[in-house]
Formats: C-alpha cells, sequence, structure tokens
C-alpha cells in the first residue's frame, strides 16, 4: 500500500516556486465551489481586478491562464504570431530561447537578437534587427531573466517597438510583485507572468494581460489559433464579460482562491513596498555574501533582487554543496543554467520568501558548508554585514 505523501518543510530559495507563505496555503484548502457558481463568479471579477492592479493596466483582457507560466508565453504567443509573421526576439538567458521555439510552432519567423548570459537585452542591437526587419510584427523578449539575474528594461524596449510598428510581448514571469511592472505606462502590449515566483501563490497558473492593439491584432487573424485551450477569444467567452459565462474548461477553482489570496497580500503591502522590501533584503544578501569574499555574477546595475547569481568558488562541489544545504539544512538553492552552469548558483529572495530570516539562514548555512569544503572564503563576517544592511 501507497501511504500519504508529507513534504519535508523546506526553505525555498531557489528560482522558483517561492515560499507560500500559511495564508495563501489556508486559501487553497478551502471548499471546492462549483466554477460556475454565483459565487466564483464574484471570485472571478475580484482576481481579474487585481490582477489588473497587479500589473497597473486598465486592460479588459487581463486574466489568469489556467497552467503554469509556460502557458502563458504560448497564450500570447500562439495569438498575436500568424503564420508568416517575423518576429525578433531577444535571448539572454534560457527564456528567449523558449520564445524563439513558440515563435516557430506558430509558423513564424523568428529572428534572434542575442546578448551575453549575465547581460540584458542591447537597445542597439533591437534597433539594428529592426532596420534589418522593418516588417517584424513583433518584438519580444523577457523582463527578468531568472536564468541569469538580469533584467531589462522593458519601457525602452516597448517604445522602440512601437516607434517601429511592432508589437512587444513581455515575460514577466519572475518580475510581478518583486519589481517595478507598468504595463500602460510602458506601452506593452502582451504580458504574462506566473504565480510561484514573486506572487509566493502555489505554481500552475499564468496572469496574461492583452492591451488594445494586440486585442485588435487578435480580432483581425485570418488562420485560427493553433491552439484551442489557450484561443483567447474562446477563453474569453468564459473570462470575458460578466454577464453570460460559458463553460470553456474547469478554471483550477482551489488554485484560484491562492492566488487571490496571495494578490489581496500584495495589494494590501502596496506594490511599492514590496518592491522596496525585495531590494533591501537583497542588498543585505549580497552585503553579507560578499563579506564572505564570494562574487556576485551581474553588473550591480542589472541585478535582480529576487534572484541572485553567486560565482562559485574555486575548488566547490556545486552539485554537493547544493545536496548539503537541501539535506542538512532543508534549504533549496537553483543551479546555474546553459552558459553558467556549474558557473554560478541563484539564490531567490522572491514574494513571501524575501525576508530577513530567509537572508541570515542562507548566509549561515552558505557559510558553514562552505568552510567544511575547504573553500576560500571568510567567515564570522556575513552576519554583522548584512545586518548593518537591515539596519539602516
Ligand atoms: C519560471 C519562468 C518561466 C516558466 O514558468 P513555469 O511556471 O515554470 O512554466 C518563464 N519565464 C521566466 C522568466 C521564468 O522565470
Amino acid at each position: 500500500m501507497i501511504s500519504s505523501f508529507y513534504p519535508p518543510q523546506r526553505t525555498l530559495m531557489g528560482p522558483g516556486p517561492s515560499d507560500v507563505s500559511a495564508r495563501v496555503l489556508g486559501a487553497l484548502a478551502r471548499p471546492t465551489i462549483g466554477h460556475l457558481d454565483p459565487m466564483f463568479l464574484k471570485l472571478m471579477d475580484e482576481i481579474k481586478e487585481l490582477l489588473q492592479f497587479a500589473f497597473q493596466t486598465g486592460n479588459a483582457l487581463t486574466l489568469p491562464v489556467s497552467a503554469p507560466g509556460s502557458a502563458g508565453m504560448e497564450a500570447c504567443f500562439v495569438n498575436l504570431v500568424s503564420p508568416g509573421d517575423k518576429v525578433i526576439v531577444c535571448q539572454n538567458g534560457v527564456f528567449g530561447g523558449r520564445m524563439k521555439e513558440n515563435v516557430e510552432r506558430c509558423g513564424g519567423i523568428a529572428v534572434m537578437v542575442e546578448d551575453a548570459w549575465g547581460e540584458p537585452v542591447s537597445l542597439d542591437k533591437v534597433e539594428a534587427a529592426f532596420d534589418d526587419h522593418p516588417d517584424a510584427a513583433i518584438l519580444a523578449f523577457v523582463h527578468a531573466e531568472t536564468s541569469t539575474g538580469v533584467h531589462s528594461d522593458v519601457k525602452a524596449l516597448c517604445a522602440l517597438a512601437q516607434r517601429r510598428g511592432a508589437l512587444s510581448i513581455v515575460d514577466a514571469v519572475t518580475s510581478l510583485g518583486g519589481i517595478e511592472v507598468s504595463v500602460d505606462e510602458w506601452g506593452v502590449d502582451a504580458m504574462y507572468s506566473g504565480t510561484q515566483k514573486c506572487l509566493s501563490c502555489v505554481p500552475g497558473i499564468s496572469p496574461v494581460t492583452f492591451g488594445e492593439r494586440a486585442v485588435q491584432r487578435i480580432q483581425a487573424r485570418t488562420h485560427k489559433v493553433q491552439s484551442w485551450f489557450l484561443d483567447m477569444q474562446l477563453v474569453m467567452g468564459y473570462w470575458g464579460g460578466s454577464s453570460k459565462r460559458a463553460y470553456h474548461h474547469t478554471a483550477p477553482i482551489n488554485n484560484l482562491y491562492a492566488l487571490h489570496e496571495s494578490l489581496v497580500m500584495l495589494q494590501e503591502e502596496g506594490l511599492a513596498a514590496a518592491h522596496a522590501r525585495h531590494r533591501h533584503n537583497h542588498l543585505a544578501l549580497v552585503a553579507g555574501l560578499e563579506a564572505m569574499g564570494l562574487g556576485m555574477a551581474v553588473d550591480a546595475e542589472f541585478r535582480l533582487p529576487q534572484l541572485n547569481s553567486v560565482l562559485i568558488p574555486d575548488g566547490v562541489d556545486d552539485g554537493a554543496l547544493r545536496t548539503a544545504l537541501l539535506n542538512e539544512f532543508d534549504l533549496e538553492i537553483g543551479a546555474g543554467l546553459g552558459a553558467l552552469a556549474g558557473k554560478t548558483w541563484r539564490i531567490g529572495l522572491m514574494g513571501f520568501g524575501s525576508n530577513e530570516r530567509n537572508v541570515v539562514y542562507c548566509l549561515n548555512a552558505l557559510e558553514a558548508i562552505l568552510q567544511r569544503q575547504g573553500a576560500a572564503i571568510t567567515p564570522g563576517k556575513a552576519l554583522t554585514a548584512a545586518r548593518a544592511v537591515f539596519s539602516q
């Protein structure tokens, strides 16, 4: 007989999922009701309103796609890219590569603009790509590259796309809730996010928002959207106007309770305060790591507060260290990916997990294991350095 599954109580400081608060887990456990129950429809309206707040947008087409961030990504591409469309895709980490895959599977042509992993998207290179491809219909890029810990300039990139008559698709999976995201002010046409990063909700839902120009593009399509499940015109029959909602698919009811709760928490804290908290804890972590003698992989100007790429010092066994953190401290941090595999760790301070306790816990645990591995670090200084930031 297989018995019940009881997961260990970990501290999640990797690239996501992040620690989920007891308050959100409590919401998840409330009674399941029908997905067309009038009480549930009220919850749907509130979630849309809360997402508009989180995205800072008045976009009517703002809703949670019933699947993880990758589905939000796919929803943006399948609805906006028609066969033959040219899409300029910026790649400076893992997720730009997935955008390319999406474009090609929609029958589009991906024009790649590549930057080194650990650097932001270069505006000059995007400008040059538009010079070479003035017929490009869309510009796609990642706001917060979780694989490297770098943020790019959404406002400038979207303005550039608009000047060139192209729509913008922006990945905000890791940015939403952790750093500023201002869809309307920045002129973003389509954006998707995820619930398990800085919103600190359980994984499995992807908030998306489409602006007026994007909606027009969708309505002007002559090719059917290749995905039935993610076709926004169909999804809107369920999530759209509150008068008559038709069955499209069964919404993940309890996950949506959890999302609602996490968004209520964000609203209570306020966006500016949430961003400031992420920044403060990030600065304390970096101060501690640097006092220990570790280096950061990304220039200070482009660092994400919610995802810290740390250079692994020489002679340290990356895998063994992460295993020891997990086994001895119940602490998860992320490995480097792609070009940075084996060279960096990725320490997440996302959402509810961005707190003083996690910073201190992680610094202590890292120091203990690095010392045991005989790494060339300076023990005993990290906490003092972090505390100095906390007391500011
Ligand atoms: C995590 C992540 C995704 C994918 O989200 P899933 O929920 O894992 O599907 C996409 N883009 C970025 C930048 C991410 O960090």
